[in-house]
C-alpha cells in the first residue's frame, strides 16, 4: 500500500485527476502551479506528455515537485494538504483504490487508466474581486485595461503563470474537444467526482451541456445508480439566480450528490469591497434559495485583512439558526496567495489592504486571536458533533466526515495563526513607512476601478481602530511621479 505519510510526494492527482483552467491551462490540481507548455491538450496528450511522466516517476521515488510547493508549504505549517486529500476524492481510501494506479505504471511514468476527478474551470465571470486577476476572471481583463490601458503586463499575468499578455479568445473547438471527452467519461462511468469552479461556474457553457448530458444519460439504462453517486461539487460566487430563465437551484435538484460552496469574503459592506461587483443582499437572497431547494451549502472564504477585522459581523450572520437549516455549517478558510512563489506575500507592486499583514500589529493580532477563539467556541461551524447526529443523511462514503470537519478547523485557525506569527517574525518589512505608503497606494489606485465602494469606507463602518490608522497612512497622488504624500 502507497502511503503519503511516509512518501511525502507522492499524490494521487497526477493519475486521477484532470484539471482545465480557465485559459484552458493544465495544472496537476488546482492547487498546484500551471504544468507549463500543455495548455489546450487533450486528455491523452496531457496524461502521457513527457512533463507528467516524469511527475510520476518523481513522485514514486519521493522526490518533491517544483509545481507541488503551495502543498509542502502547508504541510510545513502543520496543516492538511491537498496532496493529502487527494487519496479520498473520487478513489476509495480504505480499498487503497490508488494502489491499482501505481501498479499499472510503467516504469517511465506512462499510465494507462484514466481519470476520475475532474475539475473545470471557466474564465467566464460577471465579478472582479480584490484578490483575483485577469488568469481566472473575464471582468477581470476589462479591468486590466482600465487600470492600465494595455492588455500586456510586462512581467507576468499573475499567479501561477508566467503569462504576460492577459488577452483571451474563447477557444469553441477545443472547449467541444473537452466536453466530448468529459461526456465520454460519464459513458464509461468512470468519472466518480466532479469541480466546477471559475470564474463564476453557473455562467459556463462546457458546464451545462456536461450537467444536461448527465441527466439525459441518468434516463438511459444501467445508468440511474451510475449518476446519482457522481460527487458533484460548486464553488459559486452566487451571483446567478437563473440560468437561460431557469432557477438554478431548481435545476440543480435533480442531481443527488452535490454540493454547492458558496465563496463568500466576508459579509455586508465588507463582502461587497472584496468581492467587487457584487450586492450582498441579492448573494444572500440566491443563497436562501438555494438552502430552500434542499441543497447542501457549505462556505468558504478567503481570508483577508478586512474580513479579519470584520469577523464578528461574519460568524454572527452565519450563525443564525434560518442560515443553518442542520444546526451547523461547513467553513473553510483560503489564505491569500497572490503569486506564484511566495506563498501569501505580496510583492511589493502588489502589497495592498487585503493583506492581514499590512494592518498594524496591535490592531491585527489581536482581531486575528478574536477570530481564534470565535471559532474555537462556536457551536456551529465545523462542529463534528452535529454533523455526526445528521450522518444518516449523507452519502455512505462521507461518513467519518467529522474528522475532516476537526481537521477544517484547526486549518482555518493555522491560517489565522500564520498570519500573526509571519507579522511578528517579518515586524520590521510591515512597519516599514515606504512599504506601507506603497501599500496604501496601490489599494487607493485599486478602488478607483471598484464598483460599488473602497476600503476606506468598509473600514469606517466594520472597525474603526482601523479606519482611524488607515485613514491616517499617507499615500502617492501619483505614482511614478515625484513623490507628493497626502498627510491627513
Ligand atoms: S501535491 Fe499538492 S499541488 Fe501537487 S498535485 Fe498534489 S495536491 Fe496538487
Amino acid at each position: 500500500m502507497y502511503d503519503y505519510n511516509t512518501n511525502q510526494s507522492l499524490c494521487a492527482f497526477p493519475w486521477t485527476h484532470n484539471y482545465s483552467g480557465p485559459r484552458y491551462s493544465r495544472k496537476l490540481c488546482c492547487t498546484s502551479d500551471d504544468v507549463e507548455g500543455l495548455e489546450k491538450t487533450t486528455e491523452e496528450e496531457y496524461l502521457n506528455s513527457p512533463k507528467l511522466k516524469q511527475i510520476r516517476v518523481d513522485m514514486l521515488n519521493g522526490k518533491k515537485i517544483s509545481e507541488c510547493h503551495n502543498c509542502y508549504k502547508v504541510e510545513g505549517m502543520g496543516l492538511q494538504s491537498m496532496r493529502q486529500n487527494s487519496f479520498r476524492m473520487g478513489l476509495m481510501e480504505k480499498n487503497n483504490e490508488f494502489d491499482k494506479y501505481v501498479e499499472q505504471t510503467l516504469p517511465d511514468g506512462t499510465t494507462f487508466l484514466k481519470p476520475i476527478y475532474y475539475d473545470n474551470r471557466t474564465i467566464h465571470c460577471n465579478l472582479q474581486c480584490v484578490s483575483c486577476g485577469p488568469t481566472f476572471s473575464s471582468e477581470h481583463i476589462n479591468l486590466f485595461k482600465k487600470m492600465h490601458g494595455t492588455l500586456d503586463d510586462g512581467t507576468s499575468g499573475g499567479w501561477h503563470t508566467s503569462r504576460t499578455n492577459n488577452n483571451f479568445v474563447v477557444d469553441k473547438e477545443h472547449e467541444e474537444t473537452f466536453s466530448k471527452e468529459f461526456i465520454d467519461g460519464l459513458q464509461e462511468k468512470r468519472i466518480k467526482s466532479i469541480y466546477w469552479a471559475g470564474g463564476e461556474p453557473f455562467m459556463s457553457v462546457v458546464h451545462w451541456k456536461v450537467m444536461d448530458k448527465m441527466l439525459e444519460l441518468r434516463e438511459e439504462p444501467g445508468y440511474r445508480e451510475y449518476i446519482d453517486d457522481i460527487r458533484i461539487h460548486y464553488n459559486t460566487n452566487m451571483t446567478r439566480a437563473t440560468w437561460k430563465g431557469k432557477p438554478i437551484a431548481e435545476l440543480l435538484k435533480p442531481y443527488k450528490n452535490l454540493y454547492v460552496e458558496a465563496s463568500l469574503d466576508g459579509s455586508h459592506k465588507t463582502f461587497e469591497w472584496t468581492r467587487d461587483g457584487a450586492n450582498w443582499d441579492k448573494c444572500i437572497a440566491n443563497y436562501k434559495s438555494f438552502l430552500d431547494a434542499g441543497i447542501d451549502i457549505k462556505l468558504t472564504c478567503v481570508m483577508s485583512g478586512p474580513v479579519i477585522l470584520d469577523f464578528d459581523r461574519y460568524m454572527d450572520f452565519f450563525e443564525q439558526d434560518a442560515l443553518t437549516p442542520n444546526g451547523f455549517i461547513e467553513l473553510s478558510f483560503h489564505r491569500l496567495q497572490q503569486n506564484a512563489h511566495a506563498g501569501f506575500e505580496f510583492a511589493p507592486s502588489q502589497f495592498n489592504g487585503l493583506d492581514p499583514c499590512f494592518y498594524p500589529e496591535e490592531i491585527i493580532v489581536p482581531a486575528c486571536k478574536k477570530a481564534i477563539q470565535r471559532l474555537k467556541k462556536t457551536k456551529k461551524v465545523n462542529n463534528p458533533d452535529f454533523h455526526i447526529r445528521w450522518e444518516g443523511k449523507i452519502p455512505v462514503e462521507y461518513h467519518g466526515h467529522d474528522k475532516h470537519l476537526i481537521q477544517m478547523t484547526k486549518n482555518n485557525i493555522g491560517i489565522l495563526q500564520y498570519y500573526i506569527d509571519h507579522k511578528i517574525e517579518n515586524r520590521e518589512r510591515y512597519e516599514d513607512m515606504d512599504n506601507l505608503i506603497e501599500a496604501k497606494t496601490n489599494t487607493i489606485f485599486r478602488d478607483k476601478f471598484h464598483k460599488t465602494t473602497n476600503l476606506l469606507d468598509v473600514l469606517y463602518v466594520s472597525n474603526r481602530e482601523a479606519y482611524d490608522w488607515y485613514n491616517k497612512l499617507k499615500y502617492i497622488i501619483q505614482p511614478g511621479k515625484d513623490i507628493d504624500y497626502v498627510e491627513i
